[in-house]
């Protein structure tokens, strides 16, 4: 597969000229006419959880041929089933391309992978505390200093790495 786009792909259902979306990190094709969805193995895969990724690429080895030809070399797609029998995604793959087709609706089927946790924040009191360890660093460090100019240069220090510490993510 090209992976630097835009291609001219069609719907490989109703043969509309399938339309590139871009997300930060992602990109995917998309039918405006029937609503179906192209995407790369790999894009899936940071959707989808893992172990229902795996499940889908082993069943693509024994699925049967799908009705819809790959857009990017023209074969025929295979017909991949995963989940309950009662209730299965259904999507067409092309192992060569590494392609996959989801029609209208099924991507909300998808189980999805759980969203990272959000990296703990350093509390307001570690902040504070860390702040003041440096001040007082520095405040020890220029003590000795008896001009005005070392002072004031001292002082705003200061007060920049205070703003600093106050507003710091990790
Ligand atoms: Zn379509
Ligand atoms: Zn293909």
């Amino acid at each position: 597969m090209n992976a630097t786009g835009p291609t001219e792909y069609q719907c490989p259902v109703c043969a509309a000229v399938l339309a590139l979306r871009c997300e930060p990190g992602v990109f995917v094709w998309a039918c405006d006419r029937c609503g179906g969805l192209l995407m790369s193995v790999a894009v899936l895969r940071m959707i989808a959880e893992d172990d229902w990724s795996r499940e889908l690429w082993s069943a693509t080895a024994d699925s049967p041929p799908a009705s819809s030809a790959c857009p990017e070399c023209g074969r025929a797609m295979v017909a991949a089933q995963v989940g309950p029998r009662t209730a299965p995604v259904a999507m067409d793959v092309c192992r060569g391309c590494l392609l996959v087709w989801l029609s209208a609706g099924m991507i909300e089927r998808i189980p999805q992978k759980p969203p990272t946790p959000p990296k703990e924040e350093m509390s307001q009191r570690s902040r504070e505390a860390l702040a003041a360890l440096q001040v007082k660093m520095i405040a020890d460090r220029y003590s000795k200093q008896e001009d005005q100019d070392s002072r004031l240069r001292w002082i705003s220090r200061v007060l920049r790495i205070i703003l600093r510490i106050i507003s710091l993510r990790v």
